[in-house]
Protein backbone atom coordinates (compact mmCIF):
# COMPACT_ATOMS: atom_id res chain seq x y z
CA UNK A 1 0.00 0.00 0.00
CA UNK A 2 2.62 2.25 0.66
CA UNK A 3 4.28 1.77 -2.38
CA UNK A 4 0.93 2.43 -4.57
CA UNK A 5 0.95 6.19 -2.31
CA UNK A 6 4.89 6.43 -3.24
CA UNK A 7 3.99 5.30 -7.05
CA UNK A 8 1.04 8.30 -6.68
CA UNK A 9 2.73 10.49 -5.33
CA UNK A 10 5.48 10.30 -7.86
CA UNK A 11 3.78 10.50 -10.84
CA UNK A 12 1.67 13.54 -9.31
CA UNK A 13 5.06 15.18 -9.03
CA UNK A 14 5.50 14.41 -12.29
CA UNK A 15 2.73 16.00 -13.92
CA UNK A 16 2.16 19.52 -11.78
CA UNK A 17 6.16 19.88 -12.33
CA UNK A 18 5.62 19.27 -16.35
CA UNK A 19 1.93 20.05 -16.88
CA UNK A 20 1.47 20.23 -20.26
CA UNK A 21 -1.38 20.47 -21.77
CA UNK A 22 -2.92 17.71 -24.34
CA UNK A 23 -2.16 19.54 -27.53
CA UNK A 24 1.44 19.97 -26.39
CA UNK A 25 1.64 16.61 -25.42
CA UNK A 26 0.71 15.21 -28.89
CA UNK A 27 3.15 18.03 -30.30
CA UNK A 28 6.06 16.53 -28.39
CA UNK A 29 5.33 12.88 -29.44
CA UNK A 30 4.93 14.25 -33.17
CA UNK A 31 8.31 16.16 -32.79
CA UNK A 32 9.87 12.56 -31.32
CA UNK A 33 8.42 10.67 -34.92
CA UNK A 34 10.10 13.50 -36.64
CA UNK A 35 13.01 14.13 -35.67
CA UNK A 36 15.42 11.60 -37.66
CA UNK A 37 14.16 13.73 -40.43
CA UNK A 38 14.80 17.26 -39.10
CA UNK A 39 18.49 16.12 -37.96
CA UNK A 40 18.48 15.29 -41.31
CA UNK A 41 17.70 18.53 -42.33
CA UNK A 42 19.86 20.15 -39.78
CA UNK A 43 22.71 18.61 -40.76
CA UNK A 44 22.44 19.32 -44.58
CA UNK A 45 21.79 23.48 -43.58
CA UNK A 46 24.92 22.96 -41.42
CA UNK A 47 26.91 21.07 -44.61
CA UNK A 48 25.91 23.48 -46.60
CA UNK A 49 26.10 27.16 -45.21
CA UNK A 50 25.61 30.69 -47.62
CA UNK A 51 27.04 34.42 -46.90
CA UNK A 52 24.55 36.80 -46.39
CA UNK A 53 23.30 38.11 -49.42
CA UNK A 54 23.86 34.19 -51.18
CA UNK A 55 20.90 32.38 -49.49
CA UNK A 56 19.66 31.24 -52.40
CA UNK A 57 19.31 27.38 -52.02
CA UNK A 58 18.81 27.61 -48.49
CA UNK A 59 15.42 30.19 -49.40
CA UNK A 60 14.90 27.63 -52.09
CA UNK A 61 14.65 25.03 -49.61
CA UNK A 62 12.84 26.65 -47.18
CA UNK A 63 10.19 27.55 -49.60
CA UNK A 64 9.73 24.51 -51.00
CA UNK A 65 9.32 23.09 -47.64
CA UNK A 66 6.46 25.48 -46.61
CA UNK A 67 4.81 25.11 -50.27
CA UNK A 68 4.65 21.09 -49.03
CA UNK A 69 3.05 22.31 -45.93
CA UNK A 70 0.68 24.19 -47.59
CA UNK A 71 1.43 27.51 -47.01
CA UNK A 72 1.18 30.17 -49.41
CA UNK A 73 4.70 31.38 -50.06
CA UNK A 74 5.90 34.42 -51.88
CA UNK A 75 9.39 34.42 -52.65
CA UNK A 76 12.50 37.59 -53.02
CA UNK A 77 11.45 39.48 -50.88
CA UNK A 78 14.14 41.50 -50.34
CA UNK A 79 17.21 39.31 -51.58
CA UNK A 80 16.10 35.72 -50.66
CA UNK A 81 13.61 36.84 -48.08
CA UNK A 82 10.39 34.42 -48.06
CA UNK A 83 7.47 33.92 -46.65
CA UNK A 84 4.85 31.70 -45.94
CA UNK A 85 1.11 32.56 -44.76
CA UNK A 86 -1.38 29.96 -43.41
CA UNK A 87 -4.84 31.26 -42.82
CA UNK A 88 -6.79 28.34 -40.54
CA UNK A 89 -9.93 30.39 -39.65
CA UNK A 90 -10.77 33.97 -37.43
CA UNK A 91 -8.07 34.29 -34.88
CA UNK A 92 -5.04 36.21 -34.21
CA UNK A 93 -2.15 36.45 -37.21
CA UNK A 94 1.19 35.04 -35.72
CA UNK A 95 4.50 35.64 -36.95
CA UNK A 96 7.40 33.36 -36.49
CA UNK A 97 10.86 34.85 -38.13
CA UNK A 98 13.83 32.42 -38.57
CA UNK A 99 17.25 33.98 -40.31
CA UNK A 100 19.23 31.58 -42.70
CA UNK A 101 22.86 33.23 -43.48
CA UNK A 102 26.10 32.01 -42.41
CA UNK A 103 29.41 33.25 -41.43
CA UNK A 104 32.78 33.67 -43.59
CA UNK A 105 34.57 31.27 -41.08
CA UNK A 106 36.32 28.05 -41.49
CA UNK A 107 34.97 25.39 -39.05
CA UNK A 108 37.04 23.85 -36.60
CA UNK A 109 34.27 21.83 -34.43
CA UNK A 110 35.74 18.55 -35.74
CA UNK A 111 32.31 17.32 -35.87
CA UNK A 112 31.27 14.44 -38.33
CA UNK A 113 28.99 16.42 -40.32
CA UNK A 114 31.36 20.19 -40.03
CA UNK A 115 31.03 22.27 -42.99
CA UNK A 116 33.62 22.30 -45.98
CA UNK A 117 31.49 24.49 -47.91
CA UNK A 118 33.16 27.53 -49.60
CA UNK A 119 31.80 31.20 -50.65
CA UNK A 120 32.56 33.88 -52.32
CA UNK A 121 32.85 37.29 -49.80
CA UNK A 122 32.07 40.70 -51.00
CA UNK A 123 35.28 41.54 -51.74
CA UNK A 124 34.99 38.88 -54.42
CA UNK A 125 37.42 36.19 -52.62
CA UNK A 126 36.88 32.61 -52.14
CA UNK A 127 36.32 32.12 -48.02
CA UNK A 128 35.58 29.06 -46.28
CA UNK A 129 31.80 29.26 -44.46
CA UNK A 130 30.01 27.79 -41.39
CA UNK A 131 26.97 27.95 -39.20
CA UNK A 132 28.66 29.38 -37.10
CA UNK A 133 25.96 31.55 -34.97
CA UNK A 134 23.66 28.56 -35.20
CA UNK A 135 20.87 30.06 -37.85
CA UNK A 136 20.78 26.33 -39.26
CA UNK A 137 19.62 25.16 -35.74
CA UNK A 138 17.28 28.30 -36.10
CA UNK A 139 16.20 27.06 -39.75
CA UNK A 140 15.75 23.66 -38.11
CA UNK A 141 13.26 24.59 -35.71
CA UNK A 142 11.23 26.91 -37.46
CA UNK A 143 10.91 23.93 -40.13
CA UNK A 144 10.01 21.53 -37.29
CA UNK A 145 7.71 24.13 -35.74
CA UNK A 146 5.79 24.39 -39.03
CA UNK A 147 5.18 20.76 -39.26
CA UNK A 148 4.00 20.61 -36.03
CA UNK A 149 1.82 23.36 -36.34
CA UNK A 150 0.07 21.94 -39.85
CA UNK A 151 -0.17 18.19 -38.08
CA UNK A 152 -2.35 20.12 -35.39
CA UNK A 153 -4.51 22.36 -37.41
CA UNK A 154 -7.71 21.22 -35.75
CA UNK A 155 -6.22 22.45 -32.62
CA UNK A 156 -5.88 26.05 -33.17
CA UNK A 157 -7.45 29.24 -35.02
CA UNK A 158 -5.62 31.93 -37.19
CA UNK A 159 -3.08 33.27 -39.36
CA UNK A 160 0.41 31.76 -39.31
CA UNK A 161 2.72 33.91 -41.00
CA UNK A 162 6.65 32.13 -41.31
CA UNK A 163 9.49 34.65 -42.45
CA UNK A 164 12.83 33.09 -43.56
CA UNK A 165 15.06 36.60 -43.28
CA UNK A 166 18.61 36.58 -45.39
CA UNK A 167 21.60 38.83 -44.25
CA UNK A 168 20.94 39.01 -40.52
CA UNK A 169 24.51 38.95 -39.73
CA UNK A 170 25.64 42.26 -41.75
CA UNK A 171 22.10 43.64 -40.80
CA UNK A 172 20.91 44.23 -43.87
CA UNK A 173 18.04 41.14 -44.66
CA UNK A 174 15.21 42.10 -41.85
CA UNK A 175 15.51 46.11 -43.51
CA UNK A 176 16.01 45.18 -47.27
CA UNK A 177 12.57 43.23 -46.83
CA UNK A 178 11.06 45.81 -45.32
CA UNK A 179 11.65 47.94 -47.45
CA UNK A 180 10.72 45.45 -50.42
CA UNK A 181 7.22 45.80 -48.16
CA UNK A 182 7.12 42.61 -46.03
CA UNK A 183 4.33 43.92 -44.13
CA UNK A 184 2.06 45.05 -47.17
CA UNK A 185 2.60 41.26 -48.56
CA UNK A 186 1.13 39.61 -45.42
CA UNK A 187 -1.94 40.17 -43.03
CA UNK A 188 -0.53 42.54 -39.95
CA UNK A 189 0.43 40.17 -37.63
CA UNK A 190 -0.68 40.60 -33.68
CA UNK A 191 2.58 39.42 -32.36
CA UNK A 192 6.52 38.52 -33.71
CA UNK A 193 8.13 36.18 -32.48
CA UNK A 194 11.53 34.49 -32.56
CA UNK A 195 14.63 33.10 -30.79
CA UNK A 196 17.92 32.24 -31.40
CA UNK A 197 20.81 30.01 -30.27
CA UNK A 198 22.74 30.35 -27.21
CA UNK A 199 26.48 29.46 -26.15
CA UNK A 200 26.70 29.28 -22.89
CA UNK A 201 22.80 28.04 -21.88
CA UNK A 202 22.34 24.32 -21.48
CA UNK A 203 20.16 22.77 -24.22
CA UNK A 204 16.98 21.67 -22.48
CA UNK A 205 16.78 25.36 -21.68
CA UNK A 206 15.53 28.57 -22.26
CA UNK A 207 16.53 32.21 -21.60
CA UNK A 208 14.23 35.13 -21.45
CA UNK A 209 14.07 39.21 -20.78
CA UNK A 210 11.70 41.17 -20.80
CA UNK A 211 12.73 45.27 -22.08
CA UNK A 212 15.95 45.48 -23.01
CA UNK A 213 17.52 42.27 -24.84
CA UNK A 214 20.09 43.23 -27.42
CA UNK A 215 21.60 46.33 -28.46
CA UNK A 216 21.57 48.75 -31.13
CA UNK A 217 24.65 48.26 -33.49
CA UNK A 218 26.58 50.79 -35.51
CA UNK A 219 28.96 49.92 -38.76
CA UNK A 220 31.69 52.64 -38.88
CA UNK A 221 34.58 53.36 -41.03
CA UNK A 222 37.13 55.59 -40.18
CA UNK A 223 40.13 57.02 -42.69
CA UNK A 224 43.35 57.91 -41.24
CA UNK A 225 45.22 59.75 -43.55
CA UNK A 226 49.20 60.69 -42.78
CA UNK A 227 51.84 61.69 -45.27
CA UNK A 228 53.71 58.38 -46.45
CA UNK A 229 57.22 58.24 -46.94
CA UNK A 230 60.59 56.15 -46.97
CA UNK A 231 60.67 53.42 -43.56
CA UNK A 232 64.02 54.41 -42.99
CA UNK A 233 63.31 58.91 -43.00
CA UNK A 234 60.12 58.87 -40.34
CA UNK A 235 60.98 62.59 -39.54
CA UNK A 236 59.90 63.25 -42.95
CA UNK A 237 56.53 61.41 -42.88
CA UNK A 238 53.20 61.66 -40.68
CA UNK A 239 53.40 57.83 -39.82
CA UNK A 240 49.35 57.08 -40.04
CA UNK A 241 50.09 53.94 -38.33
CA UNK A 242 51.29 55.41 -35.31
CA UNK A 243 48.75 57.83 -35.12
CA UNK A 244 46.00 55.27 -35.49
CA UNK A 245 47.60 52.88 -32.95
CA UNK A 246 47.09 56.17 -30.63
CA UNK A 247 43.91 56.80 -31.63
CA UNK A 248 43.21 53.31 -30.81
CA UNK A 249 44.51 53.51 -27.24
CA UNK A 250 42.45 56.83 -27.00
CA UNK A 251 39.34 55.00 -27.83
CA UNK A 252 39.75 52.57 -24.87
CA UNK A 253 38.70 55.44 -22.94
CA UNK A 254 35.37 56.79 -23.98
CA UNK A 255 33.60 53.51 -22.34
CA UNK A 256 36.02 53.56 -19.21
CA UNK A 257 35.97 57.45 -18.85
CA UNK A 258 33.26 59.34 -20.90
CA UNK A 259 30.18 57.48 -20.82
CA UNK A 260 27.89 56.95 -17.13
CA UNK A 261 29.23 53.78 -15.79
CA UNK A 262 26.08 52.64 -15.45
CA UNK A 263 25.04 52.87 -19.01
CA UNK A 264 26.15 49.69 -21.62
CA UNK A 265 28.77 50.50 -24.26
CA UNK A 266 31.20 49.03 -26.66
CA UNK A 267 33.41 50.48 -29.22
CA UNK A 268 35.51 47.65 -30.80
CA UNK A 269 38.04 48.52 -33.25
CA UNK A 270 37.32 44.90 -35.26
CA UNK A 271 39.75 45.46 -38.58
CA UNK A 272 42.79 47.86 -39.25
CA UNK A 273 44.60 47.72 -42.65
CA UNK A 274 47.09 50.27 -43.70
CA UNK A 275 50.28 50.43 -45.65
CA UNK A 276 51.81 47.23 -48.26
CA UNK A 277 55.67 46.39 -47.10
CA UNK A 278 58.48 47.02 -44.34
CA UNK A 279 59.92 49.81 -45.53
CA UNK A 280 57.25 52.21 -46.73
CA UNK A 281 55.24 54.56 -44.40
CA UNK A 282 51.65 54.64 -45.98
CA UNK A 283 49.39 58.16 -46.48
CA UNK A 284 46.18 56.04 -45.25
CA UNK A 285 45.01 53.49 -42.62
CA UNK A 286 41.36 51.91 -42.99
CA UNK A 287 39.37 51.19 -39.33
CA UNK A 288 36.50 49.68 -38.98
CA UNK A 289 34.25 49.63 -35.75
CA UNK A 290 31.30 48.45 -34.28
CA UNK A 291 29.78 50.37 -31.63
CA UNK A 292 27.29 49.18 -29.36
CA UNK A 293 24.46 50.94 -27.24
CA UNK A 294 20.60 50.74 -25.72
CA UNK A 295 19.95 54.61 -25.97
CA UNK A 296 20.26 57.03 -28.51
CA UNK A 297 22.04 59.76 -26.16
CA UNK A 298 24.78 57.15 -25.46
CA UNK A 299 25.44 56.55 -29.58
CA UNK A 300 25.79 60.18 -30.00
CA UNK A 301 27.93 60.81 -26.94
CA UNK A 302 29.82 57.50 -28.70
CA UNK A 303 30.01 58.79 -31.66
CA UNK A 304 30.62 62.51 -31.24
CA UNK A 305 33.18 61.17 -28.36
CA UNK A 306 35.30 59.21 -31.70
CA UNK A 307 34.47 62.19 -34.02
CA UNK A 308 36.44 64.92 -31.63
CA UNK A 309 39.01 62.07 -30.99
CA UNK A 310 40.18 61.26 -33.97
CA UNK A 311 40.11 65.26 -35.22
CA UNK A 312 42.05 66.31 -33.02
CA UNK A 313 44.72 63.60 -32.55
CA UNK A 314 45.48 64.21 -36.43
CA UNK A 315 45.66 68.22 -35.85
CA UNK A 316 47.89 67.25 -33.21
CA UNK A 317 50.13 64.94 -35.15
CA UNK A 318 50.70 68.39 -37.67
CA UNK A 319 48.03 67.38 -40.34
CA UNK A 320 46.28 70.25 -41.80
CA UNK A 321 42.35 70.34 -41.62
CA UNK A 322 41.98 68.80 -45.17
CA UNK A 323 43.77 65.43 -43.82
CA UNK A 324 41.63 65.19 -40.78
CA UNK A 325 40.21 60.99 -40.67
CA UNK A 326 37.02 61.23 -42.67
CA UNK A 327 34.43 58.93 -40.74
CA UNK A 328 31.15 57.24 -42.02
CA UNK A 329 28.68 55.07 -40.48
CA UNK A 330 27.31 52.25 -42.90
CA UNK A 331 23.70 52.17 -43.27
CA UNK A 332 21.41 50.33 -41.76
CA UNK A 333 21.63 51.23 -38.02
CA UNK A 334 20.11 48.51 -36.04
CA UNK A 335 17.71 49.27 -33.92
CA UNK A 336 18.09 47.92 -29.94
CA UNK A 337 16.19 44.84 -29.54
CA UNK A 338 13.37 45.69 -26.93
CA UNK A 339 11.07 43.13 -26.13
CA UNK A 340 7.58 43.69 -25.48
CA UNK A 341 7.22 43.05 -21.49
CA UNK A 342 3.40 41.44 -21.98
CA UNK A 343 4.52 39.12 -24.64
CA UNK A 344 7.48 38.14 -22.96
CA UNK A 345 5.64 37.62 -19.34
CA UNK A 346 2.88 35.72 -21.43
CA UNK A 347 5.35 33.50 -23.49
CA UNK A 348 7.42 32.78 -19.98
CA UNK A 349 4.38 31.29 -18.32
CA UNK A 350 4.06 28.84 -21.49
CA UNK A 351 7.35 27.75 -21.16
CA UNK A 352 7.46 27.45 -17.73
CA UNK A 353 4.40 25.02 -17.55
CA UNK A 354 5.90 23.10 -21.11
CA UNK A 355 9.16 22.81 -20.38
CA UNK A 356 9.29 23.29 -16.39
CA UNK A 357 9.94 26.14 -14.23
CA UNK A 358 13.70 25.28 -13.78
CA UNK A 359 14.30 25.08 -17.35
CA UNK A 360 13.34 28.71 -17.96
CA UNK A 361 16.00 31.08 -17.43
CA UNK A 362 16.02 35.46 -17.04
CA UNK A 363 19.20 36.36 -18.77
CA UNK A 364 20.64 39.21 -18.47
CA UNK A 365 20.72 42.18 -21.53
CA UNK A 366 23.35 41.47 -23.86
CA UNK A 367 25.67 43.61 -26.36
CA UNK A 368 25.03 41.36 -29.47
CA UNK A 369 22.79 42.89 -32.07
CA UNK A 370 19.88 41.60 -33.89
CA UNK A 371 17.63 42.98 -36.69
CA UNK A 372 14.97 41.16 -35.57
CA UNK A 373 14.36 44.68 -33.29
CA UNK A 374 12.83 45.38 -36.95
CA UNK A 375 9.96 43.73 -36.88
CA UNK A 376 8.57 45.92 -33.99
CA UNK A 377 9.67 49.13 -35.53
CA UNK A 378 7.64 49.95 -38.68
CA UNK A 379 4.91 52.24 -39.18
CA UNK A 380 2.40 49.29 -37.98
CA UNK A 381 3.48 48.22 -34.32
CA UNK A 382 3.47 45.07 -33.53
CA UNK A 383 4.85 43.46 -30.02
CA UNK A 384 8.04 41.22 -30.66
CA UNK A 385 9.63 38.65 -28.62
CA UNK A 386 12.82 37.08 -29.07
CA UNK A 387 14.58 34.16 -26.64
CA UNK A 388 17.36 32.57 -26.10
CA UNK A 389 17.59 28.84 -27.02
CA UNK A 390 19.89 26.43 -25.01
CA UNK A 391 22.16 25.11 -27.52
CA UNK A 392 25.25 23.54 -25.64
CA UNK A 393 25.83 19.83 -24.49
CA UNK A 394 24.58 20.22 -20.04
CA UNK A 395 27.86 18.37 -19.77
CA UNK A 396 29.81 20.91 -21.15
CA UNK A 397 28.44 23.37 -19.86
CA UNK A 398 29.30 21.85 -15.80
CA UNK A 399 32.83 20.71 -16.83
CA UNK A 400 33.76 24.42 -17.76
CA UNK A 401 32.04 25.94 -14.99
CA UNK A 402 34.39 23.61 -13.19
CA UNK A 403 37.55 24.24 -14.76
CA UNK A 404 36.84 27.75 -14.98
CA UNK A 405 37.41 28.20 -19.01
CA UNK A 406 35.35 29.65 -21.44
CA UNK A 407 33.17 27.99 -23.95
CA UNK A 408 33.08 28.93 -27.69
CA UNK A 409 30.84 31.75 -28.22
CA UNK A 410 28.78 32.49 -30.80
CA UNK A 411 30.44 33.28 -33.86
CA UNK A 412 33.29 31.03 -32.86
CA UNK A 413 34.90 28.68 -35.33
CA UNK A 414 34.58 26.10 -32.39
CA UNK A 415 30.80 26.63 -31.69
CA UNK A 416 29.24 23.27 -31.85
CA UNK A 417 25.27 22.69 -30.69
CA UNK A 418 24.45 19.59 -29.52
CA UNK A 419 21.37 19.31 -32.42
CA UNK A 420 18.67 16.43 -30.70
CA UNK A 421 17.68 18.40 -27.27
CA UNK A 422 18.48 21.93 -28.73
CA UNK A 423 16.11 21.18 -31.47
CA UNK A 424 13.10 19.62 -29.68
CA UNK A 425 13.25 21.90 -26.92
CA UNK A 426 13.21 25.03 -29.45
CA UNK A 427 10.09 23.60 -31.42
CA UNK A 428 8.45 22.85 -28.21
CA UNK A 429 8.88 26.13 -26.77
CA UNK A 430 8.12 27.44 -30.29
CA UNK A 431 4.97 25.29 -31.32
CA UNK A 432 3.62 26.18 -27.37
CA UNK A 433 3.81 29.88 -27.60
CA UNK A 434 2.17 30.10 -31.24
CA UNK A 435 -0.53 27.55 -29.73
CA UNK A 436 -0.90 29.96 -26.65
CA UNK A 437 -1.12 32.68 -28.37
CA UNK A 438 -3.61 31.57 -31.10
CA UNK A 439 -6.01 31.37 -28.08
CA UNK A 440 -5.15 27.67 -27.11
ZN1 LIG B 1 25.56 36.05 -35.63
ZN1 LIG C 1 22.62 34.97 -35.21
Amino acid sequence: MKRLYLLFYLSLVSVLSNAQSPVMEKVSLFTHQQYASLEALYKHLHQHPELSLKEEKTARLMADTLKNLGFTVQEGIGGYGLVGVIKNGDGPTVLIRADMDALPLEEKTGLPYASTAKGINPAGEEVSVMHACGHDIHMTVFVGTALALVAHKNQWKGTLVMVAQPAEENGLGADLMFKAGLYDKIPPPDYAIALHDNASLPAGKVGYRAGAFMASVDMMDIRVFGEGGHGAAPHTTIDPIVLSAAMINTFQTIVSREINPIEPAVVTVGSIHGGTVHNIIPDEVRMQLTLRSYSQEVRNQTIAAIRRITKNMALMAGLPEDKVPVISIRDPQTPATINDVALTERLVEVFRTNLGADNVVEMPPNMVGEDFSRFGLQDQKVPICMFWLGAVDPALVRQTEEEGIDLPSLHSPYFAPLPEPTIKTGIKAMSAAALSLFGK
